[in-house]
């Protein structure tokens, strides 16, 4: 403490009246002014964020439009005067796969629309198909036991109908000060061991049943969606590995609609679909790519500030809050300083990952290709689990010692409201300099808490410094998280001027200040890594150890 004292004390001393010091860390206000100026009287993120969403649509990893979006961010970062644009290939991924359409009609007892979307991977119907609804219990080898020889050219719906009580939450949420004095008051999360051998029969049996379904000839797997008011989330199914069995179509279908099928299958009514859906696979490229670009750096320029957010998104709406609005957000921040000609001392090099959805697979490929690698599991049920490289023993690479830190933003279109620390200490009075200057704004809350999810843990992971700013919720847990919905209309315009603007303002500070940013100490091999969600399609995204971000 009295070190510190005595820095700030030299460090005011010596300083002109346009820079302040909290502690040792030096702001630089003139530059804070102009990113504001920029950022808010002249931003184009909003423009970004269209072309990405309305104009180049939904982007899948291994998709043909995703690789339309790499080639469209590399161009467009390039425009705005950014060196070295390039895709960084990854990967093999696996199979592309595209909708194109889908059309779900109850037909008896009579016609109606009805609102539904396949998972991603698994096969159209190959046009228009009809067959009869069965509810039926599919999950165990009993269950399959049982329905075996009954369910050939049956429609099954596979889960109970959904409880739809009276919505207790607001649909669209902001941090009350309250929340964020909480959030930033350290807490022992308490995370549920990873139990393996229930993770590895999960996805086992997902296999199984996939190859019961297809030699049954089912003609579809309808389950309701787990949001209501017609909002669909609905991500991967079927089996992306070529040659490998993808099962029957697979549609999630919205709550209200699906209860209303069970309730007259409960009134022993026959209950008819008609469905329609096309969809294809992409055989011809499996390799996957990042969108990276750099402001080159100066005196430093060798080392790097990296920001970033990604590029993937699934594919029944846009992928507006998941996650264009953190393109947009980290394509503005480095427009914005292009814009007013800095010149950092690091280079800061942006980059768009792809396959986050699938478990941060872009990113960390990136990890191991350029940073610091780990050796290939050797063990099949760990290949099987999809530890792809988060745990054995870490091989540095020459940039590890270089990327001074990594700035990422995947919570969807509400604001910045503070940053996580990732239980840095030594992050939380830097991170409290930078944000003084933009209190105004409503970004003021450091946490030493940790925060998981998405894609600055691929660099966390390695030992390199790698944050996730704290965000207001809006309607991304109650309406856009990976559904239908999350389409343009529900991106808040100046909550993303604001976070390109606080995205700006931390790339440039860490880009410009003394020494690299402190870090934690290298990461021991944890005992029970936390499993890729690709490893079963029916995984949820790995557990996050605080309590409210979504990936
Ligand atoms: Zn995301």
């Amino acid at each position: 403490m009295r070190r510190w004292f005595a820095l700030s004390f030299l460090a005011l001393a010596s300083l002109g009246p346009l820079r302040a010091a909290s502690h040792e860390e030096e702001v630089d206000l003139g530059m804070m002014t102009r990113i504001r100026e920029e950022g808010f009287a002249n931003s184009k993120v909003m423009d970004t964020a269209e072309q990405l969403t309305d104009v180049l649509g939904p982007r899948l990893t291994g998709s043909p439009k995703l690789k339309e979006a790499n080639e469209w961010t590399k161009s467009q970062l390039a425009s705005w005067g950014l060196a070295n644009a390039h895709l960084d290939p990854w990967g093999p991924f696996g199979r592309g796969w595209t909708l194109e359409h889908v059309s779900v009609d109850m037909v008896a007892p009579f016609r109606t629309p009805l609102i539904a979307f396949p998972k991603a991977w698994t096969p159209g119907t190959g046009g228009v198909v009809k067959g009869k609804v069965v509810r039926v219990s599919l999950k165990d080898q009993d269950d399959l036991d049982k329905q075996k020889g009954k369910l050939a050219g049956a429609i099954v719906f596979v889960n109970p109908p959904r409880i739809l009580t009276a919505p207790d939450k607001a649909l669209f949420k902001r941090y009350s000060e309250d929340e964020l004095t909480d959030l930033a008051h350290f807490e022992v999360s308490e995370r549920a061991p990873f139990n393996r051998e229930e993770f590895l029969q999960r996805s086992r049996f997902q296999k199984k049943l996939r190859a019961f379904l297809a030699a049954e000839k089912v003609l579809a797997l309808v389950e309701p969606s787990d949001r209501d008011g017609g909002v669909v989330r609905v991500m991967g199914g079927g089996s992306r590995v070529a040659g490998e069995e993808t099962g029957p179509t697979s549609l999630v279908m919205a709550a209200e609609h699906y209860n209303r099928i069970t309730r007259l299958l409960d009134e022993k009514k026959e209950v008819e679909l008609e469905l329609d859906v096309q969809a294809t696979f992409h055989d011809t490229d499996t390799m996957a790519y990042n969108t990276v670009a750099e402001i080159p750096g100066t005196d430093k320029a060798d080392e790097l500030v990296m920001l970033g957010a990604h590029l993937d998104s699934w594919h029944s709406g846009t992928g507006a809050t998941d996650n264009a609005a953190g393109c947009a957000v980290a394509m503005e921040a480095v427009r914005i300083l292009k814009a007013l000609g800095v010149k950092p001392r690091r280079t800061i090099r942006i980059a768009l990952w792809t396959g986050e959805e699938q478990g941060l697979l872009g990113s960390r490929a990136y990890v191991q290709e350029h940073v610091a690698s780990r050796p290939e599991p050797k063990d099949a049920d760990e290949r099987e689990l999809g530890f792809t490289r988060t745990r054995g023993p870490l091989t540095p690479k020459p940039a590890h010692a270089k990327i001074s830190a990594y700035f990422n933003l995947d919570n969807g279109t509400g604001k910045v409201r503070g940053v996580y620390t990732q239980r840095n200490a030594a992050a939380l009075p830097i991170f409290k300099a930078w944000l003084e200057p933009l209190q105004d704004l409503g970004a003021e809350t450091v946490t030493n808490r940790s925060t998981g999810g998405t894609d600055h843990l691929s660099f966390d992971n390695v030992g390199v410094p790698g944050f996730q700013f704290i965000q207001d919720q809006a309607d991304y847990g109650t309406r856009t998280h990976h559904t239908n919905m999350d389409v343009y209309d529900r991106l808040q315009k100046d909550d993303l001027m604001q976070a390109s603007v606080v995205m700006a303002a931390f790339v440039y500070d860490a880009a410009m200040r003394d020494a690299m940013f402190p870090r934690k100490p290298m990461p021991v091999d944890r005992p029970e890594p936390s499993p890729s969600p690709s490893a079963s399609p029916e995984a949820s995204p790995s557990p996050s150890p605080s309590p409210s971000p979504r990936d």
